[in-house]
């Protein structure tokens, strides 16, 4: 049996976590974190997940409950994934990294984290998002630079980051499969008399509106016919779902950084 901590644990998506742990045979919840000052900390983390008393209570010291986990699952803010990771690397655990809005240096510390102990890190724990991942490289190269590429995320009005995590890999992997450089490239947004469409750009656009789970459309557009792709989050178990399953693979893996593609086994 697998212990896991979830770390968020009153967010969001650390309830529908621990929610579907309970459902899922060869895992338990062994730890629950949130933020010092959550108003949650100290109530079980199962009556604040509404799936009834767990004996687990929510705390805010991950030291004291690592011993009991084998993996921890963090969906929370970027400051507190990045010390959490400090000490799971030191008590040689396993991690699972839903938290968005990381700067460049900080996704690289993680990499750097990854070669000590298994680290699956992923905007995105959805199988759908994830097979896009895998085909819009595809998609993208074989159309050609004849289209332009746009792609629209919509999320919650609570979201903090933006443009979202996913709609940020979705770019990278685009540009990779049109072998350019997303720095040079993307374009977040567009305001005032920016000119003409530059053939080679990469729209990143963001909407945020009332409790909208998750929604990502990509526009292949050229002269004559546009193609989109939409992926649509109906609830956030399809994400919650990837990361129990994310967090079974990573707490049985050898050292190494992992995406969801390589849990998946795309
Ligand atoms: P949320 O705001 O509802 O929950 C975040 C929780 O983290 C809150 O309860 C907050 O108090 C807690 N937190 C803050 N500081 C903490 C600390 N020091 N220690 C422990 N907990 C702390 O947000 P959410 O919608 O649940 O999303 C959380 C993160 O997951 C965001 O970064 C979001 O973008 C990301 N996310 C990822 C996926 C994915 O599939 N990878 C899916 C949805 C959301």
């Amino acid at each position: 049996m697998i212990g896991a901590i979830v770390s968020g644990a009153a967010g969001r998506m650390g309830q529908r976590i621990i929610r579907v742990i309970s459902e899922t045979e060869g895992i338990k919840l062994a730890g629950a974190l949130d933020h010092p000052h959550h108003k949650s900390l100290g109530r079980d983390a199962g009556e604040v997940a509404a799936v009834g008393r767990l004996g687990i209570p929510i705390q805010s010291d991950i030291d004291k409950i690592l011993p009991q986990a084998q993996v921890v699952i963090e969906f929370s803010a970027p400051e507190a994934t990045l010390a959490h990771l400090d000490s799971i690397s030191k008590a040689g655990k396993a991690m699972v990294i839903g938290t968005t809005g990381f700067r460049a240096e900080d996704q690289a510390y993680i990499r750097k984290q990854g070669e000590y102990i298994p680290v699956v890190f992923s905007p995105n724990m959805s199988v759908g998002v994830n097979m896009l991942f895998q085909l819009l490289p595809q998609i993208a190269k074989s159309l050609g630079h004849d289209y332009d590429i746009e792609i629209v995320e919509a999320h919650h009005r609570f979201k903090k980051d933006a443009p979202s995590g996913t709609a940020l890999k979705m770019a990278q992997v685009i540009a990779e499969g049109r072998h350019q450089n997303l720095s040079e490239t993307a374009c977040y947004g567009r305001h005032g008399v920016v000119g003409e469409r530059k053939s080679d750009e990469i729209g990143v656009h963001a909407v945020r509106a009332g409790d909208i789970v998750g929604t990502h459309t990509v526009l292949f557009s050229c002269l004559g016919e546009s193609l989109e792709i939409t992926h649509r989050a109906h609830s956030r178990d399809a994400f919650a779902r990837g990361a129990v399953v994310a967090a079974k693979f990573a707490a049985r893996a050898q050292p190494k950084l992992y995406d969801m593609q390589a849990v998946l086994g795309f």
